[in-house]
């Protein structure tokens, strides 16, 4: 699954991280997408974080 996130509308707020840590990473100096093509195992969590995210940064596609 291919994960995008826009970082000019990312806020920084963490969400995405504390549903899947394996693809999301917030750091001092802003969210890291850790893996751009990500497992089809993390999906439930990838549009768990793609709904949740508060500013509607994330993208994710099959
Ligand atoms: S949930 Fe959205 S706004 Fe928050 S850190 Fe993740 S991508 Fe950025």
């Amino acid at each position: 699954m291919k994960v995008s996130v826009d970082l000019d509308t990312c806020d920084g707020n963490g969400v995405c991280m504390s549903i899947c840590h394996e693809v999301f990473d917030v750091r001092e100096d802003g969210l890291h997408v850790l893996q751009s093509e990500a497992p089809e195992e993390l999906r439930q969590q990838l549009l768990g974080a793609e709904v949740s995210c508060p500013t509607q940064a994330i993208t994710v596609k099959d």
